[in-house]
């Protein structure tokens, strides 16, 4: 079992390419594809911090908002907002231009509140690229760096630096290691 190794087709999830995926949770061709999946996650992140900034300082006993608000406090986009407002479904009022209320009942009836629990960038879990040639193993570290296995071990714990095991090798991600020797 240690022997068989896991190589299936896959494509990436950020250009689409395929690539030969090493490891179950392989997800990404390349480095540079896995970056790219990390900043496009924290952009996500720091625009929801964004919604739950506005979103919370709307007073729960007030009954008429704004379109951004809405979108703020709603998983709703602009699009489909405002074709709910103009059918009348969501009752408004145009105080004029960029100056639209609209009832927040409705909205409540309408739309899921958008969830912002697990909204927080600095718990953002970093994504690292598993594939071997990307990783050291434990060896290799200790070798690298003058150190003894269960010392790697140790500063892998502390850090909580991922590691994955495929048959008898534990990797590492060579750019966590590199970043904590250096
Ligand atoms: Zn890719």
């Amino acid at each position: 079992m240690a022997k068989a190794k896991f190589q299936i087709e896959r494509r990436c999830e950020v250009c689409g390419m395929p690539f030969l995926a090493k490891t179950i949770e392989s997800r990404y061709c390349s480095n540079k594809c896995t970056q790219k999946a990390y900043k496009r996650r924290k952009a996500e992140v720091l625009k929801n911090e964004a919604l739950s900034k506005i979103a919370e300082k709307v007073d729960d006993t007030r009954e008429y908002i704004t379109v951004k608000e809405a979108m703020a406090m709603y998983s709703v986009g602009r699009t489909s907002l405002y074709q709910y407002i103009r059918s009348g479904k969501i009752p408004s009022i145009n105080l004029g231009k960029h100056l639209i209320r609209i009832r927040r009942q409705e909205l409540d009836e309408y739309f899921p509140k958008r969830n912002f629990a697990n909204n927080d960038v600095k718990r953002l879990p970093k994504l690292y690229n598993m594939e071997p040639e990307n990783c050291y193993t434990i060896g290799e570290i200790a070798e690298k760096f003058h150190m003894d296995d269960s010392t790697v071990y140790l500063h892998i714990r502390k850090y909580s630096i991922p590691t994955r095991q495929i048959g008898n090798y534990v990797y590492v991600p060579k750019s966590e290691i590199d970043n904590l020797y250096k």
